[in-house]
């Protein structure tokens, strides 16, 4: 049965920008299982349809992100309610999240949200991140850390997370998980990628030795050289992975 839409609104096509955006955020979900980045039939990768109508896409709750494709990709208001007929239900609980960023930080256009084992064991340790690598030097003054209060993000909950975000993109959910939002879904993508690159290589060092420690002339260095956010990087590097996705799998398109 299709869940109905908003009533008494009229239908809204989908225009052609909305096409591209779903088959770039269906590639998306089957980029984040290609790198193992999924947590069975949770977590969210959103991202608002460009366009006058404030409208995000999200996945169908219940769907392993190998499933994911452009046309079930649901269309939904800020408030998670399906802007068109559906079959399949959305996670509203999760999307509170991501709601809350998307309605806060109007540059906020793709937001993403992982439970990666080295990302979770990174955000379950009290002193968080450590910029003591390549990619976490990088990070450097760039990662904001929202504590942990539950499951559900209720309404209050929401406005103390956007004041722990504040401007920061990169976000670390503190007993929890990871985040990063971007204007774009390639720059929010290589955010997160730098992020979870960083905490694989946190959690094989403190594996294997004590870490060594960067000066601090060197991190505000390096947090100066980043080029993780500039928008041609980002679109090469998320480039390369929907070729190489189009090499093994292109049914994400339909
Ligand atoms: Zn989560």
């Amino acid at each position: 049965m299709k869940q109905a839409p908003r009533s008494g609104e009229r239908l809204l096509p989908i225009t052609d920008a909305e096409r591209q955006a779903r088959v770039r955020l269906a590639a998306c979900y089957r980029i984040f299982d290609y790198l193992g980045w999924t947590e069975l039939i949770f977590n969210h990768i959103t991202l608002r349809v460009p366009g006058p109508e404030t409208i995000f896409l999200i996945n169908p709750f219940g769907l392993h992100y190998r499933e994911v494709t452009a046309s079930n990709l649901v269309a939904v208001d800020l408030q998670g309610r399906p802007v068109r007929p559906t079959d399949y239900p959305v996670n509203l609980a999760g999307f509170v999240t991501h709601s809350a960023i998307h309605g806060a930080i109007e540059a906020a256009h793709c937001v993403m949200h992982t439970h990666t084992t080295t990302g979770s064991a990174v955000a379950c340790l009290e002193e968080g991140l450590s910029h003591d690598s390549f990619y976490g030097a990088q990070l450097h003054g760039r990662v904001a850390y929202h504590v942990f209060e539950g499951v559900t993000v209720n309404p209050d909950e929401q406005a103390r997370m956007i004041a722990s975000i504040g401007d920061k993109r990169v976000v670390i959910l503190r007993n929890h998980g990871l985040l990063t939002w971007g204007e774009t879904l390639e720059e929010a993508f290589m955010w997160l990628w730098l992020l979870q690159r960083a905490c694989d290589i946190q959690v094989a060092a403190a594996q294997t030795g004590r870490l060594r420690r960067l000066p601090a002339h060197v991190l505000a260095q390096t947090h100066l050289e980043a080029a993780g956010r500039q928008p041609e990087t980002c679109k090469a590097a998320f480039d390369a992975l929907v070729r190489q996705l189009d090499r093994v799998d292109t049914s994400y398109r339909d």
